[in-house]
């Protein structure tokens, strides 16, 4: 027995298994040429950023346009981090999303796996890393180190002095070449060692790959004797829990936030170490706002829109978050969505070597707008059907409302929604309030008593006039008919029948005709900007009409006196 197989005994008397034995166990996948294997592997810490929803959006379009698997993996190894419920809301978020795991924890009950590459949360892998671990002991690749924090700090601080680089390595590693009676004995007073790579020292090698986002890659070979196992529950650092897993789990594919570039030479080192095939890395840009005239990446800590609630919050469709995201992935998902109006976004190829090395800026206003878009192609009841499920959670009152009376609110959800150029104006759920409230009396009779009515600049007898005029509409009369009497009775109450006309001479004229349709838009509505006013008429109905027409009128005469 050499002494690091007597060291690596002595550190793991009771792991039988061997990496072979694992590799077996999890042999590679029957899957066609060319599939890609990735994987989503957040850590349970009770925030889901919106950053993951878009690294899974990619790894999972990307696995499937490959006939690949996407897998959803639980990094759970820093039990202090760790906060209740957030596995389930790790799941919720990818199928709110519609982004569910094909493999790995696919349900709300993370006792519920799907997948032979089992099991998928770290803290039940141990027995796979401690093989690993044991492995690299034996082979000279990996030592214990017993140091305490008071002495690592020792040398941190004796590296400042000496300006020399930070860290663990080369003769900084006082346990790189301890005899096997000095571990014994730490051993043997009840210490627990954590596990460290042997990285070579000086390394003079480089570490070189071909990112399939940032292109080719040619870095300084790592040098850092790096913890693979904590000290504490021998659980895995992230570095070498990647490693064993993606290794285990067959992932060909790493799509992962580019913080990790740095970590990068490490793992390229740690999969030469366990002889296994290096996967092929995709480091993502995070994305990024403007701060005044600085770029920086959007935060969980300043930026609400950085959470995913956020979005459901606000009751944007997944459909529009999803697009808004494929647009910052891949910019040219627009041409293609202008190409290809009516085309389920599922037929868009996402193509990694599309993604911006640069961060991607998020641009609330073009969300707003994708929104709006994609909610103007909806279908009435799809509308009414989304926003009672969104009300449901976030708006019991205007669930109330829209199912006070529901053919009345699809008829409200139709207007101008059917033609050749829809209404485009509500940007989310929670939006609805303010671009549909008018037609809904609760949220009507709100606004009057918070804002009154906006008239324009017209004498109060002239608007009673209008106001009582407005009350004689006929929903049978079509719209040409009416608006040719409407324009014949501006001329007769003084208006003039067109702006031209007025302007030419303002003074011989009460207003124009646009005034006079304005006095009834907002005796009808409350607001200046509403849509067309013969179909706000038409949907409105004619008791409603002269119910709010009376009401306008009593208003202005209030006022007048
Ligand atoms: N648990 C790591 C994280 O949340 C996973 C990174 C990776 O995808 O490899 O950042």
């Amino acid at each position: 027995m050499t002494d690091h197989q007597a060291l690596a005994a002595l550190l793991f008397p009771d792991v039988t298994t061997t990496p072979r034995d694992w590799l077996e166990r999890y042999p590679p996948r029957p899957l066609p040429e060319g599939a890609q294997v990735t994987r989503f592997a957040p850590s349970p810490t009770g925030f889901v950023h919106i950053g993951s929803i878009m690294a899974s959006l990619v790894s999972r379009r990307v696995a499937h346009q490959t006939g690949g698997v996407f897998i959803l993996r639980i990094e759970d190894t820093d039990k202090k981090r760790e906060q209740d419920g957030s596995v389930e809301m790790i799941v919720r978020s990818l199928l709110n999303f519609d982004l569910a795991p094909d493999e790995g924890i696919i349900s709300i009950d993370p006792e519920v796996e799907a997948g032979s590459y089992a099991p998928y949360t770290q803290s039940e892998r141990g027995e796979m890393y401690w093989a690993f671990a044991k492995y690299l002991v034996e082979k000279g690749l990996a030592y214990p180190a017993f140091d305490t924090e008071a002495e690592l700090d020792q040398t941190r601080k004796l590296q400042e002095a000496q300006r020399v680089k930070p860290g663990y390595y080369g003769r900084w590693a006082r346990w790189r070449d301890a005899s096997l009676d000095d571990v014994q004995a730490r051993l043997a007073a009840g210490e627990q060692p954590v596990i460290r790579v042997r990285a070579p020292f000086p390394a003079e090698g480089r570490a070189k790959f071909v990112d399939a986002i940032k292109g080719p890659l040619d870095l300084p070979e790592n040098d850092q004797d790096a913890v693979l196992l904590k000290s504490s529950n021998r659980l895995p650092t992230y570095h070498f829990a990647h490693v064993v897993d993606d290794t285990l789990m067959r992932v060909n594919l790493v799509i992962r936030g580019d913080e990790w570039l740095p970590s990068a030479p490490l793992h390229v080192q740690l999969f030469d170490f366990i002889d296994q095939p290096l996967p092929t890395y995709a480091h993502v840009a995070p994305i990024a706002k403007m701060d005044g005239s600085s770029k920086r990446k959007i935060s969980k800590r300043k930026d609400p829109e950085a959470n995913v609630a956020y979005y459901y919050e606000q009751g944007y469709p997944v459909q529009a978050v999803t697009e808004y995201l494929l647009n910052l992935a891949n910019s040219d998902f627009y041409d293609w969505r202008k190409a290809n109006p009516t085309a389920p976004n599922s037929e868009f190829e996402v193509k990694l070597d599309r993604m911006g090395v640069a961060s991607p800026l998020f641009d609330p206003v073009k969300l707003n707008d994708i929104s709006k878009d994609i909610i103007a192609t909806y279908t009435a009841e799809q509308v009414f059907d989304y926003a009672i499920n969104w009300a449901g959670q976030y708006n019991p009152r205007l669930v109330a409302i829209l199912n006070l009376d529901r053919a009345y609110s699809l008829k409200v959800f139709n207007v101008e929604r059917t033609g050749e150029a829809p209404r485009k104006d509500i940007v989310n759920w929670s939006d609805i309030e303010r671009a549909c409230g008018l037609f809904f009396d609760d949220l009507f009779n709100e606004a009057i008593a918070a804002n009154g009515y906006p008239f324009p600049n017209v004498e109060a007898a002239a608007i009673e006039k209008i106001l009582g005029r407005g009350m004689s509409f006929d929903p049978a009369q079509p719209k040409e008919e009416w608006l040719a009497a409407m324009r014949a009775y501006a001329e007769e109450l003084g208006f003039a029948r067109d702006v031209k006309t007025f302007k030419k001479d303002p003074t011989a004229f009460k207003g124009h005709f646009g005034d006079m349709m304005m006095v009834l838009r907002v005796g009808l509505s409350g607001k200046t900007n509403t849509p067309d006013l013969y179909e706000m008429q038409q949907t409105l109905g004619v008791d409603r009409v002269q119910q709010r027409l009376k009401r306008a009128a009593e208003y202005v005469r209030e006022r007048a006196l």
